[in-house]
């Protein structure tokens, strides 16, 4: 019995490490270190390379859609975005505005701060408030990494369905397989949690700079009259969770900081004039 069972395990072991050996052609061994790198690649991402992997991200936003070429107006987007950034708790990022030249009513972020809101959104503001309030909203996508997060998973589900790919893969391939990964969001979308959350600390964000808190709100309650009919609008309906959804998270939330806000600055005038300059460039 007990040399049965010796035979038999042996038989077993030779079975096992001919698999071990032979397995279509790949290398296990090299197959277990390349899915090490490729998820050090995915989970380390320092701020240096989230920094990159955003000017990659932007780089190919801007070339679907470039920037508006008028720079007074994109100084101003420049400005009050900085000065909303640097009330935050990643002041230092290498923060850049910019508005994107579409119709289309939107606004994005990538990594390592990087913000555009479209020509299409500009022009339906109504004060600076409420572009502090976009802003605020882009920023905090950025200062929690909600992008990052999001590039992050995809690739690590992308890696796991693709073990032939990672063989092929090289280093620098690596960034090009997470900027893949980041394009897909901006058609797909956040996760609706992040967008809650952008929302309600934006808000605080923007209150922090100087401006009248509710500036986001106004913005959301635009977006809701013009309904989801406008084909202007069909990305962002898309992408985020329905404006009254939104609003009514904001108003159980900030109820009490929208009346505690009224009396501070909401620069209707300021706004008007760079929109102004875009309507003369026609
Ligand atoms: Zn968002």
């Amino acid at each position: 019995m007990g040399l049965r069972l010796t035979i038999f395990g042996a038989a077993l072991l030779w079975v096992g490490s001919g698999a071990a050996f032979d397995f279509g052609g790949i290398d296990l061994g090299k197959v277990g270190e390349m899915i090490g790198k490729a998820q050090e690649a995915v989970t380390e991402v320092d701020e240096p390379r989230e920094i990159e992997l955003g000017t990659e991200v932007s780089a190919r936003l801007l070339g679907a859609a470039p920037l508006v070429e008028n720079v007074s107006v994109q100084r101003y987007v420049n400005q009050v975005g900085l000065w909303v950034a640097r009330h935050s708790e990643r002041p230092s990022l290498p923060w850049r505005f910019g508005v994107i030249d579409t119709d289309s009513i939107n606004a994005f972020a990538a990594p390592g701060g990087y913000v555009f809101i479209t020509r299409g959104l500009f022009m339906s503001l109504r004060d600076e408030a409420e572009l502090a309030g976009v802003l605020g909203h882009e920023i905090v996508h950025v200062l929690r990494r909600h992008h990052l997060d999001a590039i992050q998973e995809q690739a690590r589900l992308g890696l796991a369905a693709d073990v032939a790919g990672i063989m092929a893969r090289r280093d620098g391939r690596r960034i090009d397989a997470l900027v893949n990964a980041g394009m897909e969001l901006y058609t797909k979308g956040l996760d609706r949690e992040d967008e809650l959350e952008a929302d309600r600390d934006g808000v605080v964000l923007a209150q922090r700079a100087g401006y009248a808190p509710d500036g986001l709100r106004g913005v959301l309650v635009t977006l809701e009259a013009m309904g989801g009919a406008s084909d202007a609008l069909a990305l962002l309906f898309k992408t985020h969770p329905a404006p009254a959804d939104r609003l009514a998270a904001l108003d159980e939330r900030h109820a009490s900081r929208w009346r505690h806000g009224q009396d501070l600055p909401r620069l209707p005038r300021r706004l008007a004039q760079f929109q102004q300059a875009l309507y003369e460039r026609g």
